[in-house]
This record gives structure tokens, sequence and C-alpha cells, in this order.
């Protein structure tokens, strides 16, 4: 059989995996390229992906860079099953739908343009219809349970701790040689984070493919992490000043609400609002709720009893650009959580242009920042940025606080492989940027003794 990464190979974004037997052929993952113009034009799927009989997708979670492309895939005729767990079809969903409408806005302003320019008009990637269509090839499966997907393969859906609905998947082959086990283990998230449930581990497997997003460093512990995250707070709300969090709609924004709410709870801070400025977030949020079997004991008896939203009393959602605009005449102290993620785009833009300016005001990062997106350029130090076509000068405190992160650090990566590495699997080392495999890399054979392979786009694992 072959394997042939069609994306996320010595990068983050676009996973997308062509898995080949004599009989079957499957994608795992079919994902977005996210970050510069030059990833987003790899935005399409290889004629080989379908040249063939494609039997099934298996999705590993709902976020873009893993499930963006599905909505191309049908467009470019799949009409088979999209194997995936409860929590990951509904935030997958979301997530595409405001991809697909955000596709269309664009799509129609940059049309007027060239209408007046009198130039050919463009088509957006994908249409809200087309993921409608996807929404219609679902087929949810349950966490820990063998199915067969096609002759002679069966696959099971665990736990990954990333978000909800997050999974890694364990696929068995019925091979020449025997039985073959082959691990994609999606995006994994730490140990003893809380909502999420903790990874599963997996025993054995012949052929790993695993995420190394930070295999190159050890996030601060969630500790210290809350003890910073908490300083900051406390510091920004005695100057009254604005709290920006560019956040993920999916995980994070949820994550950053449960602390708010413990800090209130244990009255570390008075009470000062927090405005969820994001419909997408705001939808997430209900959906954390709708999937509470699927969160960690202590987040379900919090939400069961009531306490989390007697906490978050002072929570106020934005769903209009109207409301969110209307923030920037708001004073401080306030917490404005908005998208997105990286302030490659959404409402956190013109939340920035409008406070970067106050050295009041706190900019708190706690998600990857890919190469050449504002946010990374924040993280690293610029002194002015370019935010919506205006030169801003950068006198807020930016801050990036890695143990909010929903993936796991080096640690727990390699926590997650141990059971399997004991019996010296090959593992081949993907979603990440060079110097994380190469780190990665070399802990795996410092630790375990495994020489891991680190593949190029549309190189192919022969197994
Ligand atoms: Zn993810």
């Amino acid at each position: 059989m072959q394997i042939t990464l069609y994306g996320a190979a010595e990068e983050v974004t676009g996973s997308c995996y062509l898995l080949e037997t004599n009989s079957t052929r499957l994608l795992i993952d079919c994902g977005m390229f996210q970050g510069s113009e030059r990833l987003e034009r790899q935005n399409r799927i290889p004629s080989n992906i379908l040249s063939k009989k494609l039997d099934a997708v298996l999705l590993t979670h709902g976020h873009l860079d893993h499930c963006g492309r599905l909505p191309l895939l049908i467009k470019a005729g799949y009409s088979g099953p999209i194997f995936a767990t409860e929590g990951t079809i509904d935030i997958a969903s979301l997530i595409m739908n405001d991809s697909a409408r955000i596709e269309e806005y664009d799509t129609d302003k940059e049309n007027q343009k060239r209408k007046r320019n009198r130039q050919r008009l463009i088509n957006p990637l994908f249409r809200v219809r087309d993921v409608t269509q996807v929404c219609r090839q679902f087929e949810p499966v349950n966490y820990n349970q063998w199915l067969q997907i096609a002759p002679g393969i069966q696959c099971q859906f665990v736990e990954a701790g990333h978000i909800i609905g997050s999974s890694c998947i364990e696929l068995v082959i019925d091979a020449d040689g025997g039985k073959k086990k082959i691990v994609f283990s999606g995006d994994l998230g730490q140990w003893n984070a809380p909502i999420v449930r903790d990874p599963a581990r997996l025993n054995s497997a012949d052929l790993v493919f695993m995420e190394s997003t930070y295999g190159d460093r050890q996030h601060k512990s969630l500790k210290d992490t809350l003890a910073e995250f908490e300083d900051l707070i406390i510091t920004t709300v005695n100057k009254k000043g604005k709290i920006l969090i560019p956040t993920f709609a999916v995980g994070r924004a949820q994550l950053i609400l449960y602390h708010m709410a413990a800090m209130f709870r244990d009255k570390k801070v008075p009470p000062f609002p927090i405005y969820l400025d994001s419909p997408m977030a705001i939808a997430a949020t209900s959906l954390y709720t709708k999937h509470l079997k699927f969160m960690d004991e202590e987040a379900r008896s919090l939400e069961n009893s009531g306490q989390l939203r007697t906490d978050l009393a002072t929570l106020k959602t934005c769903e209009t650009a109207i409301e969110s605009k209307a923030l920037n005449a708001i004073d401080g102290p306030c917490l404005i959580l908005a998208g997105a993620g990286m302030c490659n785009a959404g409402r956190i833009l013109h939340h920035l242009r409008h406070c970067l300016g106050s050295p009041e005001t706190v900019v708190i990062i706690v998600g990857y920042q890919a190469k050449g997106c504002l946010g990374r350029d924040l993280i690293e130090g610029a002194s002015t940025v370019k935010i919506l076509g205006e030169t801003v000068h950068v006198r807020a405190t930016v801050k990036g606080l890695g143990g909010f992160s929903a993936h796991a650090g080096q640690s727990d990566l390699l926590r997650w492989l141990e059971p399997m590495a004991a019996h010296h699997p090959r593992v081949v080392l993907t979603h990440g940027e060079s110097h994380s495999i190469n780190e990665l890399a070399y802990q795996i054979k410092h630790r375990f003794d495994i020489e891991c392979e680190k593949p190029k786009l549309e190189d192919v694992i022969i197994f």
C-alpha cells in the first residue's frame, strides 16, 4: 500500500493523506492551506485523488486546516461517505459554512471592483451550497468502536484531546503479510487541559503519522500559564485597559471563558465586561454545551450545575458588525474575544487598529501563529504594523501564552508516542514547520531509537 501527502508536509496546514491499497482508496482529512497567499494558492484537489474511485474520507477533527478542502472535493465529484465523530461533524459544518460565507462575500466585493475595471470576474473557492452537500455526506461514528469501512479495512476513532470531537484514527488493514496497523494522530491536545478529555494513548502500530506543530518546544505548565494570564488580567483591569484576545472560535474562546469564570468565582478580580465578539465563537460555545458528554468531568459538572453561567454573568455576545464596532467607544476594563485567531482577518483587525497604539491595552496571543500573519509579527515584537491599509504603532503590551495551546507540546507528543514506540513502528512526522519536525525527530531518536521520516509535499510513503 502507499500513502501520499497532499498537505501538512513541513508545515502546519492543509492536512490531507491519500491511502491506497490494491483494492481501496481512502482520504484522511482534506484540509485547507492557510497563512500566506503562496499557501492558499494550493487550495485545490490534486487530480490524482479522484482519478480512480475514492471509497471513503475519514476526518480527524473540525478545524479548517483539516476539513476546509472537503467542499472542493465534493465539487470535484466525490459522492461517498465522510466518517467523523458527532462533535467533529458539528464543528466542521460550522467552520466550513463560515469559510464559505467569507469566500462568497470577498468574491462579491472583488467582482464589484473587477466589473468597474472591466476585468474578468472570479468565482469563490466554494459556496455555502457546497458545504451543505458535504454535510449530507457525513457519517457519524462513535469513539472507541471498530468500524468496517471497506473490505479488509477497519478503523477506530479515539480521543485526541484537542477540541470537541477531535480524534486520532487507527486503521487495521489486511495486507499480504498479515494485518497492518496505521495510526494518524490528527492534532493532539495537552494532558490535563480543562474542558476536553485527555488524549488516548494507543498501544501498538506499524506506521504512525504524527503531528509536530510544537515538536520543538515545551509549553509552559498550565499552572504557570494561568498565573501569567491572571497577572496580565489583574494589571490591565487596574489600569482600566482593554484586553484583546485574538481567538480561534473553537476551543480557545471556550477555554478563555472557562478561566475567566474561575477568576470571577474565586474573586481574583471583580467581574467586568467580557465581549464574545464572534458569531462563530458564539455558535461554537453552544456546540460545546450540546456535546457535554465529550467534555471532561469538571467542565461537565460546572455546566450542569449552572455555575458557569452564574460566573459569566458579565459575558455579552456581539452577533453583528455594528455591535462589534460599538466596542471601540467603550472604556476599559473589558475583555474582547474576537477572530481570527491569527489576526489575518475578521473583527480582531479593527480592534487592533483601534487599540494597539494605547499602552493600557494588552493583547494576549493564545494560539499558533503561522509565518506571514499579523499575529506572528506582533508576537515577534514588531513596533509598527499595517492593519486594514493603515500603519499602526504598537504601544500596547503583546504577550504570547503558549500554555493555552490546544496542541500538545514536545513532552506530551512524546508521551503519546511512547506506548507505540516500544514496538518500533515507522514514524512519519507531519504537520509542523521544519525546525519543529527536526527537533521532534531528534528527541524520538534519542528516546526511542526510531529514525523518523520527514516527507515533503506529494511524497509517497510506500508501506
Ligand atoms: Zn486542529
